[in-house]
């Protein structure tokens, strides 16, 4: 027989080997083979063949599983995904699998994740029948050694934790023989049924029953609970629109409680990692210990492996599994929820390395194949998904109410040209919004800082001569990081320390120009020194506690005053904040990305609603050159559909999505111009072979990285036509290129759905 192979190589295909293993093939068993000169690389059985293959195959090294270890359906879902992003199934792969996965060489196998599955050992009788116990000992009489093996079965129940049914405990094996008792003894008893034996996992005997903690809905919650089950029960996908602090998360939570009745998972993703603390605690409350499991790129390896274990026994109790987009490679046969929390966030789209995927459009699929409901959830959706909604394609519901007693914030408009003209400036704060967040602090409530630039500094400039220190392998500028007294680069994150004197022109008159977040947050302390000071930005929350420690502090109420970027905006709940100041709201609104209003919109408002959570409604300035500026008149007006509804019209009328579907070509060279002369070859020939409509070449706004340079091809297609074939067109003509001789070491990058 012959096996197709899934090999972690970046080629389009799988390969063919003999099966000469004793036992039968099947998908999703591990194997070791030899390929090209590398001489043992662990695939994944993707299928079977019956019939000899057209070429002559090499037998497989070994078969490292008896049984599957892959689900089909997490099979199908790489086929899917290397099909959807133009990507070697085998790319996939890598992305999918955890370490513990793979096995080496010389490893002793075969290595399984075992099912993990225990000896257990019961007594047979029922709690209530106390009157049994004595018999059966009286029976036992002279068998010494078995009365001695019950005794110690009885011992060992006393300690664990009572069940909820009339029946007693379920005791591993082990347990047992850690108290000395003989497994021919145990098996007497079950020859006499007075114990009765069961393979069990351990940890499912100790989860408690589903805790019953969930809170009651107001009558808008549990209106938009039942309109979300009634779309789940005709299959179709929701999206959830609501306001933040309408209240959203208490849903999802009686979502995951209904799956877990039914013994599904629920799998929860979350755009910002850093967030999960907070999350969690929230969660755990509601579903109870044991129930939720965390995934993400910062949980440890055996941490993984014991959430894939829990998730694979045919028996296992349901998990709630709060996790960054990596979640959905989990082995999840029996989902039957599925949400994307924040699900317009962009940090759910992967960049590097392939797959470049939507985590959010992966779930859509994932949940679409499992036949588990799906639910969206954000306060200002994509306008990917929006569009859905308006086309009926998802179910639209609507939370338009804060949860409680707590309003919609007052937005205000601060016109830097005018408090500039005025000399009403302190730093870079206008003096309405210093005022606003004294008065704040004095009611002892909170205020947030929001500047989406972290460091001190993006320019660092020569007074004397203009010269702006640029980072030495890419074209953009550095930024200096006062905390580590370091100039970085955020695009190859080389760092270095600030010479003493200009290089162009020898004197010592550097100037910061721009503002980061480490400037702000000194200017916040200069101005209100008695204030506590946090800031939170991916600098400050890089070591791996960190988080946790802040939301302590936030949820304890010791902070003051909060300096961030984008990760305050992504759902973070700063109890009694009752002032946002948004600096610089320009910056965002001119991106040269045909998502930036879309993003200023999405950003700004989250900010927004971060404020007056509880009775009082929050004050929110936005400190801006343009006041009048559409997309900021919207923050102000809280009209989501509004702005949505206009972006959407703009696109439309522009061809950009969720009107067409675009996939970028980035090619990268070492050298400018055959970076160039490459991108307009392949451009001729996309032309040539898709019979028009390639964009570009252009260089993006830093076109220079790790000193490589960068060129971009653009394609738009229709959205609901012949994509299989384009991209496959796409692929061999890009294949082709390795072949030119002028441009056999240019790289080209394919991301489908660019973000
Ligand atoms: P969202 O995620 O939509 O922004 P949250 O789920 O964070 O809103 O809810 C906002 C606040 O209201 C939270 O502090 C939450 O604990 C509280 N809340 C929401 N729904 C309920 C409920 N049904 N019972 C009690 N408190 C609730
Ligand atoms: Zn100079
Ligand atoms: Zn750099």
């Amino acid at each position: 027989m012959w096996v197709e192979v899934i090999l972690p190589v970046p080629v389009y295909s799988t390969f063919t080997y003999v099966w000469d293993a004793a036992h039968p093939p099947v998908p999703g068993v591990r194997v070791h083979v030899a390929f090209g000169r590398q001489r043992c690389l662990m695939g994944v059985v993707r299928s079977v063949l019956h019939e000899a293959p057209a070429m002559q195959a090499k037998p497989i090294l070994r078969a490292i599983d008896t049984h599957p270890r892959i689900q089909t359906q997490q099979l199908a879902l790489w086929d899917w995904m290397a099909h959807y992003y133009n990507c070697a199934i085998g790319e996939v792969m890598q992305a999918a699998l955890p370490a513990f996965f793979k096995v080496d060489e010389g490893e002793e196998g075969p290595f399984t994740i075992s099912d993990g599955s225990l000896a257990h050992w019961r007594w047979v009788g029922r709690r209530s029948d106390e009157g049994q116990i004595a018999h059966v000992f009286g029976q036992l009489g002279r068998a010494v050694k078995q009365s001695e093996a019950l005794l110690q079965y009885f011992q060992c129940a006393l300690t664990w934790p009572e069940r909820a049914d009339d029946f007693y405990p379920w005791i591993p094996q082990t347990a047992l023989q850690a108290n000395g008792v003989d497994t021919a003894h145990l098996r007497a008893l079950q020859e006499k049924g007075i114990l009765e034996k069961s393979m069990r996992w351990e940890s499912e005997e100790h989860l408690p029953d589903v805790d019953a903690a969930l809170a009651d809905l107001s009558p808008a919650q549990q209106a938009a609970l039942e309109e979300v089950q009634d779309a789940w029960a005709e299959g179709k996908p929701v999206l959830l629109r609501g306001i933040t602090g309408s209240g959203k998360t208490e849903i999802y939570v009686h979502l995951a409680a209904q799956a877990m009745a039914l013994g599904q998972h629920t799998l929860m993703l979350v755009p910002e990692i850093a967030l999960t603390a907070q999350l969690y605690r929230r969660l755990e409350k509601a579903v109870g210990p044991g129930r939720l499991a965390v995934y993400h790129s910062q949980v440890s390896d055996s941490q993984r492996r014991d959430i894939w274990e829990a998730l694979v026994r045919p028996d296992s109790a349901p998990r709630l599994i709060l996790a960054a987009r990596s979640g959905l490679f989990l082995p999840l046969e029996r989902l039957g929820c599925l949400i994307v929390d924040e699900e317009h966030e962009t940090s759910y789209k992967q960049h590097d390395p392939a797959p470049r995927y939507q985590g959010r459009d992966v779930a859509v699929w994932l949940a679409r194949h499992l036949e588990a409901g799906l639910l969206l959830g954000s306060a200002t959706p994509s306008l990917e998904s929006y569009q859905h909604a308006k086309t009926g394609k998802y179910q639209y519901v609507r939370l338009d109410e804060r949860f409680g007693t707590s309003v919609p914030p007052q937005v205000e408009m601060l016109s830097l040209v005018k408090y500039q003209a005025l000399q009403h400036m302190e730093g870079p704060f206008t003096r309405p919004a210093v005022e606003a967040m004294a008065q704040s602090l004095e009611q002892g409530k909170q205020a947030l800082v929001f500047q989406n630039r972290r460091g001190y500094s993006p320019f660092l400039t020569c007074m004397a001569c203009g010269w702006t220190e640029p980072c030495t392998d890419c074209d953009v500028a550095v930024t200096y990081h006062k905390e580590s007294k370091s100039l970085r680069c955020h695009y190859c994150g080389q760092s270095r320390t600030p010479s003493a004197q200009c290089p162009a022109c020898q004197k010592s008159a550097w100037q910061w120009r721009g503002l980061g977040t480490e400037r702000v947050q000194e200017t916040v302390e200069e101005l209100f020194p008695q204030a506590r000071v946090l800031r939170i930005d991916s600098d400050s929350t890089r070591k791996k506690a960190a988080m946790t420690q802040f939301v302590d502090w936030l949820e304890k109420g010791e902070v003051d005053i909060v300096v961030g970027t984008q990760m305050v905006g992504k759902g973070l709940d700063i109890q009694g904040l009752d002032v946002a100041v948004i600096l610089q709201a320009d910056n965002a609104l001119q991106l040269p990305d045909f998502r930036a209003h879309e993003r200023a919109f999405q950003l700004f408002t989250q900010v927004a609603g971060r404020t007056g959570r509880r009775d009082s409604p929050g004050h929110v300035y936005i400190q801006t050159a343009t006041p009048e500026h559409p997309v900021l008149l919207a923050v102000q007006a809280g009209d989501y559909e509004a702005m949505a509804d206009q972006l959407l019209r703009d696109r439309q009328a522009h061809h950009y999505p969720p009107f067409v579907r675009m996939i970028r070509l980035e090619i990268r060279h070492r050298r400018e111009y055959v970076a160039s002369q490459a991108a307009h070859y392949l451009a001729d020939q996309l032309n040539q072979t898709l019979g028009g409509g390639v964009l570009g070449p252009d260089a993006p706004a830093v076109a220079r990285v790790k000193n490589v340079y960068l060129q971009h091809l653009w394609l738009k297609l229709p959205v609901d036509r012949g994509l299989p074939t384009t991209k496959k067109r796409l692929r061999q003509t890009v294949d082709q290129l390795a072949f030119h001789p002028d441009f056999k070491s240019v790289k080209v990058v394919m991301d489908v759905d660019p973000y």
